[in-house]
């Protein structure tokens, strides 16, 4: 049972990367930031609260998220690996995370690094399908998972772009710091193709794997 998380800012390509590694191993990429999506849709009071934290580009409250990742984790097809994508954010995420996982073998943390102006720039232009969230990559007319409709992510506009950049830096780089000692903690330059990027993850992955046997 292998637990990858990924690492980044927004726009690093977390999503995109998650996805495509998820589905060539057979496990599920469980991403916060889509669960939220979608229960805000559903439209309760206490969701629609979340919504505007995102729509904002603040953080929606540790509590909140961790009971998602908790019930997440508990279902059938996580059983045998998942990759975490937008999870966790806080520090206190993070140690509830090792909490969560403290009886399963050791997380693989993979950072994606990608400078400031490369991510403002890529944040004005993304994607996603508006059934299932998946992020669109260039080109695409509709989502290559479900068939669905693509338009911009509400929290992409410019000024919330920047807000989501310094909550990154302010409450997410920290995580980093947390992780960064530890023998499964890879980091891989994701200023590169997407191709180029997820090779170097799939090799981030296997050296951390080979190196622990
Ligand atoms: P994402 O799709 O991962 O970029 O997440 C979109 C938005 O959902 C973020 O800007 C936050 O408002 C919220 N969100 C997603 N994951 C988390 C998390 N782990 N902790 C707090 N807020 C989150």
């Amino acid at each position: 049972m292998r637990v990858l998380v990924l690492l980044g800012p927004p726009g690093a390509g977390k999503g995109t990367q998650a996805e495509s590694f998820a589905r060539s191993r057979g496990i599920p990429r469980i991403s916060t930031g889509d669960v939220l999506r979608q229960v805000a849709r559903a439209g309760a009071e206490a969701d629609r609260k979340a919504r505007a934290l995102m729509d904002a580009g603040h953080l929606v409250d540790d509590d909140t998220v961790i009971g998602i990742v908790r019930e997440r984790l508990a279902a059938a097809d996580a059983a045998r690996g998942f990759v975490l994508d937008g999870f966790p954010r806080t520090l206190v995420q993070a140690e509830a995370l090792d909490l969560l996982l403290d009886d399963r073998e050791p997380l693989v943390i993979v950072d994606i690094e990608v400078p400031d102006e490369t991510l403002a720039q890529r944040l004005r232009g993304r994607l996603v399908c508006q059934g299932c969230g998946t992020p669109a990559t260039v080109g695409m007319q509709a989502c290559g998972k479900c068939g669905g409709t693509l338009a911009p992510r509400t929290d992409d506009e410019f000024a919330v772009v920047q807000q989501r950049l310094k909550v990154y830096a302010a409450q997410s780089r920290p995580i980093v710091e947390y992780y960064r000692r530890r023998p499964t903690f890879r980091s891989v330059d994701g200023d590169q193709p997407q191709e180029a990027v997820a090779a170097d993850i799939a090799a981030a992955v296997a050296s951390v794997v080979w190196g622990r046997q």
